[in-house]
């Protein structure tokens, strides 16, 4: 089969590699109907996180499973599933507590880590996935093929997002600012607005994003960054800053933003992954009463609880795929990501 492998900065191949196979009996094989590219994935594509030796890369796809080992009980060949980007048991400790992405017996797609000989990547034909039934999420049915972008943000994006308004507590009501237009950033904006805040401004400077961010729920649109972009923000909410502030970029000065543009007692829910250093400045939380949550998001948990909005309609995260590509362009994938030309691209292999 062909897969996708990362060499290096800016090296991305397609490259033949072995048909994976059911190593461990609670492996599933599973052709990928949908991948995509991530921004994280482009940390190392840009050079940022060092690639030591080749290896497959992709961390979000959706399928239909082919083949099961003996032990798998909760999906079967023919099931359409949704992988989330951290491989889990469902059952640990960590994992019965939420946190899959901690999960005891877990790993990473596209590593050595975890169980088996080795992990295939998302970006690929076919994956062998270890802890099929902790893992992989099934549908009840198979869906309508204009549902399929939309269940593959349930792999990272749109779980993600969800992640950042839940450790913030956004609900009924809240005032709501969004740091970071990218596809996370976004979907925070969707996820802001299912919870049920009245107002949400987005933070960006582009043009297509802010018409996703409208299409998603956002109120108000500010262009304005750093001290322009607090005192912004504060002006549309009376003075005061937001009740909850998704912070979806990860760098220093978007944490720095986020952090401000929270009124005292507000809420900073973070899910950028960190990039450039952010730190948390205790004294001023302290003297403000900031609050701070988030981290990496925790896809399997939430997928139970967004999975029947999204095949019911009611969540529509799909039009944050502004390019579709055949696996055989997935290096013209990364550039159009590395470069801003696609907010976030889907691979059909
Ligand atoms: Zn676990």
């Amino acid at each position: 089969m062909r897969a996708t492998m990362i060499h290096g900065p800016r090296d991305i191949r397609l490259e033949e590699v072995a048909d994976p196979a059911v190593e461990y009996p609670t492996d599933a094989v599973v052709p990928v109907v949908s991948a995509c590219v991530c921004g994280s994935d482009l940390w190392p594509y840009r050079g940022v996180a060092p690639t030591k030796r080749p290896h497959p890369i992709g961390h979000e796809f959706v399928g239909v499973v082919e083949e099961v080992g003996g032990d798998v009980r909760t999906v079967k060949p023919g099931d359409f599933v949704i992988a989330p980007f951290v491989i889990s048991d469902n059952t640990c400790r960590n994992c019965r507590h939420g946190v899959h992405t901690s999960c005891e017996n877990g790993g990473n797609w596209g590593t050595k880590t975890g169980p088996g000989s080795s992990v295939d990547g998302g970006q690929g034909e076919r994956v062998r996935v270890p802890l099929a039934d902790g893992t992989l999420v099934a549908t009840p049915d198979q869906p309508d093929p204009t549902l399929v972008p939309g269940l593959l943000t349930l792999s990272d994006v749109m779980c993600t997002g969800h992640h950042a308004a839940v450790s913030a507590r956004v609900g009924a009501g809240s005032t709501v600012a969004v740091v970071g237009d990218g596809a996370v950033g976004l979907c925070a904006v969707l996820a802001a607005r299912r919870l049920g805040a009245s107002r949400i401004i987005a933070m960006s400077r582009h043009a297509d994003r802010q018409k996703v961010a409208g299409d998603f729920g956002a109120t108000d649109i500010v262009s304005e960054r750093g001290d322009d972009g607090i005192a912004a923000v504060k002006e549309l909410l009376g003075g005061i800053g937001a009740d909850a502030v998704l912070e979806c970029v990860g760098t220093k000065e978007s944490m720095d933003q986020a952090l401000r543009s929270a009124r005292p007692g507000g809420f900073v829910g973070y899910v950028g992954v960190p990039a450039g250093g952010p730190e948390l400045p205790v004294g001023y939380m302290f003297g403000n009463n900031v609050n701070v949550a988030g981290g990496v998001a925790p896809a399997r948990a939430y997928l139970p609880e967004l999975l029947p909005d999204v095949l019911g309609g009611a969540l529509d995260p799909g039009p944050v795929f502004d390019l579709e590509l055949p696996l055989d362009r997935v290096a013209d994938a990364y550039t159009a990501m590395d470069q801003r030309q696609a907010i976030k691209v889907l691979l059909r292999p």
